[in-house]
């Protein structure tokens, strides 16, 4: 029996196929909201959930490419304007010192 004084369980939560349904309709039903009122993908970016966190002033981030080296053509870069590494929305033409190519 549970008997901690903030009235909370101590059980770990497993998830039932009830709540897991319930989840997957609310996130359905955000995408489709975000798609009615025009929520492009980029603007998930502009809206800061980009997965990266170096800031670019850490890795020299510009806004044009370094000769052929730009984020299109790197391995961390996530399109269409995300980055793994690098914090906030980067461009598909951009460019940082942590360019890595993709492989092949
Ligand atoms: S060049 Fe830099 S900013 Fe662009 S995708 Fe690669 S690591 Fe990210």
């Amino acid at each position: 029996m549970d008997s901690r004084k903030d009235g909370k369980s101590s059980q770990p939560r497993v998830l039932s196929r009830r709540t897991l349904l319930r989840g997957m309709a609310v996130t359905a039903g955000v995408l489709a909201a975000g798609a009615a009122v025009g929520v492009s993908p980029m603007g998930i970016a502009e809206a800061g959930k980009c997965p990266g966190t170096t800031p670019k002033t850490a890795v020299a981030y510009q806004d044009h490419p370094n000769g052929g080296e730009h984020c299109a053509t790197c391995a961390f870069f996530i399109a269409p304007g995300c980055c793994k590494v690098v914090a906030g929305p980067v461009v598909a033409s951009g460019y940082c010192k942590a360019f890595s190519p993709k492989m092949a």
